[in-house]
């Protein structure tokens, strides 16, 4: 069990951050602890949860001036694990009853619809990003995932309250969750401001999770990457996002494709583009030449008098589409290679070529200019 880390200590940020330099802190440091930039190292994935955990509470304006009224309780000096000792011992004992109970105590028989909070809830959808090669990308990964999730706190069980206490009707709103302004038909029916629609407040926050009843947890999958994936591309694993509560379903995980360069091939939508360089003579004469495929080479056809920048395209030869619509193309570029210095024998024939080859190629861009 960590200390009770201040999450402004955690986050490196002032008391007086703004949600900007927030949130900006808790980027860099997600970034640098994350688990897939350090498999294997425990102490980074500590690191990660504290930062992850630090930013719910600081990012979500409740808990966050939850915490700075309540930082004097447990802002020093508190061990947890005491109460864990005292309350805990045993597992399915003590205040291991929950909120719902709770709630169920409160408002058993009580008119009224069912209270919100009994309704099934799905679990929030995550995004992950993974790095992948353009050869894995062309052909398709089986690349781990590492992701990090809210999950009920085990110090308070996931009531938020410190052991021992338990969350109290919210004394403005009695419990309903909601408060009304004006009267009659002008009602307005908003979320409670004090408990921010939950009914209840904490007086007592948990010292783990600063009353917020959610810690978080590093979950590892394997994500089956579809050959053809783009640099951006959203691949969903269905059921593997966050857990659903009082019974709903889990949500989902999306992995967002990262996909490295390849020195030969550019991504153009569903295709592949390739720059060839071909010879001035090639160009002028026509040629065949090999350029090479994703599994190999090909011979394509260098008409003669090739302008520079032509392309041409070889069919189906480029990545997979996804959702099985084929392969797309790849598409040659090919470029005059001009050699940047000449031997004396080459200097002649050009210069012979020079004199053979009339015209004024740039006389089209001074007509109609006017005098
Ligand atoms: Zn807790
Ligand atoms: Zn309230």
């Amino acid at each position: 069990m960590a200390a009770v880390k201040d999450p402004y200590k955690t986050l490196g940020v002032d008391k007086k951050a703004s949600d900007d330099e927030i949130k900006k802190a808790y980027r860099k440091l997600a970034r640098q602890f994350h688990p897939d930039r350090n498999p294997g190292d425990t102490a980074a994935e500590e690191r990660f949860k504290e930062v992850q955990q630090a930013y719910d509470v600081l990012s979500d304006p409740k808990k966050r001036k939850e915490y700075d009224a309540g930082g004097g309780i447990f802002g020093s000096g508190f061990d947890p694990s005491a109460f864990r000792r005292g309350a805990g011992a045993g597992a399915g004992g003590g205040f291991t009853g929950g909120i719902g109970d709770i709630l169920s105590d409160l408002f058993g028989g009580a008119g009224g619809g069912p209270s919100p909070r009994n309704v099934p809830e799905r679990g929030r959808d995550l995004e992950t990003e993974v790095h992948i090669s353009f050869p894995q990308a062309m052909e398709g990964a089986q690349v781990p995932v590492a992701v990090s999730m809210a999950a009920p706190c085990p110090t308070c069980k996931g009531t938020g309250a410190q052991p021992g206490t338990q969350p109290t009707v919210c004394p403005r709103c009695e419990g309903r969750g909601i408060e009304s302004q004006g009267q009659g038909l002008f009602s307005i029916s908003q979320p409670c401001s004090q408990c921010g629609g939950s009914g209840t407040v904490i007086e007592h926050p948990c010292p783990t999770c600063h009353g917020s009843g959610q810690t978080r947890q590093v979950k590892r999958y394997r994500a089956n990457i579809p050959a053809g994936v783009k640099d951006g591309s959203r691949v969903r694993l269905a059921g593997k996002g966050e857990p659903g509560r009082r019974g709903g379903p889990a949500g989902d995980l999306y992995v967002i494709t990262r996909v490295g360069e390849s020195s030969i091939f550019r991504r153009k939508g569903d295709n592949l583009e390739v720059d060839v360089p071909i010879t001035i003579p090639e160009a002028i004469k026509g040629a065949t030449v090999e350029v090479p495929t994703l599994n190999g080479s090909k011979r394509i056809r260098v008409p003669a008098g090739t302008q520079h920048g032509t392309v041409q395209r070889l069919r189906g030869e480029g990545p997979p589409k996804l959702g099985n619509r084929g392969r797309g193309d790849i598409h040659y570029r090919l470029t005059i290679d001009v050699p940047r210095s000449l031997n004396k024998k080459q200097k002649q024939a050009v210069d012979e070529l020079e004199g053979l080859i009339d015209g004024n190629p740039r006389q089209g861009l001074f007509q109609g200019r006017g005098a």
